[in-house]
């Protein structure tokens, strides 16, 4: 029997196959399987127009048939099958449309195309990643004759007459032996299969049988145990997000959720898609009930399952999922998908772009309904995914605000009771909840009359920015304050600029303009005559500050700090954290506040006359009480304690 020659293009992506150093080798058999899953397609759809099929639907089936001994792994269907003729042209060449494009690329980026392989497959040839020998046996539907093609690689391939009852094709690999970096005979374990039969093809339509041995006690026996051999079918078949919705039970959810994504805990809400119209889909998404413990880590990988008619194509597609919702788990599968479809195609693909986008709006409007209906349930979400939301108004130049400023929330001085609705067993009982967050939404609608700005302030804990000077003074007439406790919030805020029109006032940094006119033009002249006396504190203190002025918004404290420029004294700790590029701590511009008011300000004008050695000392205390109540550390607390000891001695 002469050997024939495969075509150039087959050969290439053969020896490619054959060499390959890609890890997920173990994809090869999603693709025979599949492969067999569209021949029994064929066959069953001819049943309905064709009498002589005479195969009902439970007759079709595809096995797999591990034989350690003789190292081979059969996959065998009973579909369509094919003649001579369509071996020959079915596996002899590639006929798949991005093949050529995908070996064309090869050539110049091994490595990442590699990649490739691995993610979608190049079919039937992928199963030379593990075979030495491939050998099938092929009989179509309505011949007499079986045909059996034969391979060991790239050399070419032969076909001859051979035995075979059934319509149908069996597939037998003959594994490699194993090396020092590749167990090939794993493919051989019965768990190893039915593991990857679940992970990659658990929702092809025919039953994927095959015998599995089990242990089980012996009857009649105490301890004993005996080896039994059971027909086993691996797959599931119909895919949970297939059946109808009002199918499948929160339960049933539940436990695909968390056999999937390993969670141990349910998911806090499920989301399910029925897209009909430009593009088909079905999704199913899941928002868990807590962050994964990498979640905040660049180790956190997003993305969604993507599936083409129930086959999986890509474990982990990152373009379905925004990063601001990178939290959402789950899968996508559409028909519209091709299951070959290269990574490079996919990320330019259309139909996925307008999936993504879809599925973006959807995500949102199940956030919006959950805070409207269910407060307690969307402060556990945002308690542990907030923070996301929040970097996703920062991130991009703000290009998602307006999807997401009405989800983010902030802790407030404001504390409003919730009455929520509990089912109890014994009917529905009225529980309060107390809501920790406040929306911009509920803050604005609560704004006195006359404030036209929201306020808010930043500091490590609520109970720390409670006790800020300005704070006090604000809340002391009367005023609701945000309370920024996270890093991100005052950079989202800054993104935001403003909300329903009414932009953020920072109350430690901007002046609050809550005095009369009278006031401020008093203040104003009163800082103009001390001008002398400023400078000479701003000196004595150092660079530390950028300036020292009288202010009137407090009422108890004598001095404050507060901040000019873009960049306030919460931002400038959090900043510096991370150095930047060039190791420049970041600055904001400080200004020490003194208040008008207290008896220290009269003191320190009377010095600035009679004792300016004191008056530099003082000074520099009153900078360090200023950095104590902002929660800073001091650049040299014993110089600060001696200064303090010698105004007692
Ligand atoms: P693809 O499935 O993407 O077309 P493959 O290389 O996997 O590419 O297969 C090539 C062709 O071989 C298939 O299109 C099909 O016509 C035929 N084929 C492969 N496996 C089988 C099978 N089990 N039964 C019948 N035909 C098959």
């Amino acid at each position: 029997m002469s050997k024939k020659e495969f075509k150039t293009e087959s050969k290439k992506l053969l020896d490619m196959m054959v060499h390959s150093i890609y890890t997920h080798k173990e994809i090869f058999i999603r693709e025979l399987i599949s492969n067999a899953s569209d021949a029994i397609d064929k066959l069953y759809f001819r049943s309905l127009t064709d009498d002589s099929v005479t195969l009902k639907h439970d007759d079709y089936e595809i096995r797999i048939t591990p034989d350690k001994e003789a190292r081979t792994l059969t996959i065998s269907d009973n579909g369509c099958g094919m003649t001579e003729e369509e071996l020959e042209n079915n596996l002899g060449t590639i006929a798949k449309s991005g093949s050529l494009e995908f070996k064309n690329t090869q050539e110049s980026k091994e490595n990442e195309e590699i990649d490739i392989i691995g993610q979608f497959g190049v079919g039937f040839y992928s199963a030379f990643m593990v075979a030495d020998k491939i050998t099938v046996k092929s009989k179509a539907f309505g011949e007499e004759k079986a045909f059996q093609w034969e391979s060991t690689g790239a050399d070419g391939y032969t076909i001859e007459p051979c035995e075979k009852d059934e319509a149908g094709t069996q597939i037998t690999l003959h594994i490699k032996e194993d090396t020092e970096d590749e167990k090939y005979s794993d493919y051989l374990e019965q768990y190893t299969l039915q593991e990857l039969i679940k992970k990659y093809s658990d929702y092809i339509r025919y039953p994927i049988r095959m015998i599995v041995e089990r242990q089980q006690p012996k009857e009649g026996t105490e301890g004993e145990f005996e080896t039994v051999q059971e027909d086993e079918t691996l797959n599931s078949m119909v895919p949970i997000w297939k059946r109808s919705t009002s199918d499948v039970t929160e339960e049933e959810y539940a436990k695909f959720y968390q056999d999937k994504y390993f969670d141990f805990e349910a998911p806090l809400k499920v989301i399910r898609q029925n897209a009909e119209g430009t593009s088909e889909y079905v999704a199913l998404l899941f928002i868990p009930a807590r962050a994964p413990f990498d979640y905040y880590s660049k180790d956190f990988e997003k993305g969604l399952s993507l599936y083409s008619s129930g086959v999986m194509i890509m474990d982990r597609c990152k373009d379905l999922l925004p990063d601001h919702f990178s939290f959402v788990k789950g899968l996508v599968d559409s028909s519209d998908l091709s299951l070959n479809i290269s990574r490079e195609m996919l990320q330019h693909d259309r139909q996925l772009k307008i999936i993504a986008k879809a599925l973006e709006k959807k995500i949102a409007t199940e956030l919006s309904k959950m805070q409207d209906e269910d407060r307690e349930k969307y402060e556990k979400f945002f308690e542990n995914f907030g923070t996301q939301l929040k970097w996703g108004i920062y991130s991009e130049y703000g290009s998602h605000k307006d999807l997401l400023q009405d989800l983010i929330m902030f802790k407030s001085s404001y504390k409003e009771e919730d009455n929520v609705n509990v089912e109890n067993a014994d009917g529905s009982e009225e529980k309060t909840f107390t809501k920790k967050y406040t929306s911009l939404k509920e803050y604005v609608s609560r704004m006195k009359e006359g404030q036209d700005k929201i306020y808010y302030a930043s500091g490590a804990s609520e109970d720390k920015i409670k006790l800020l000077p300005q704070v006090e003074s604000v809340l002391a007439k009367g005023y609701e304050v945000l309370f920024f406790t996270e890093d991100i919030d005052e950079f989202a805020i800054q993104m935001l600029r403003n909300y329903d029109e009414k932009e953020f006032l920072n109350v430690c940094k901007d002046s609050l303009d809550l005095s009369s006119e009278e006031d401020k033009a008093k203040l104003k002249e009163d800082n103009e005559k001390s001008a002398d006396l400023f400078k000479f504190m701003k000196e004595s203190i150092g660079d530390k500050v950028a300036k020292v002025q009288f202010t009137n918004s407090l009422t108890n404290h004598a001095v404050c700090l507060s901040s000019e420029g873009d960049i306030s004294v919460g931002m400038e700790n959090i900043l510096n954290k991370v150095p930047d590029a060039q190791g420049m701590p970041v600055k904001a511009e400080t200004v020490l506040e003194i208040n008008k008011d207290h008896p220290v300000a009269a003191t320190l004008t009377q010095l600035f006359e009679s004792d300016k050695d004191k008056l530099a000392q003082y000074s520099r205390i009153l900078f360090a009480q200023a950095c104590l109540i902002n929660g800073m550390p001091l650049d040299n607390p014993s110089e600060v304690a001696e200064m303090v000891c010698d105004l007692m001695v």
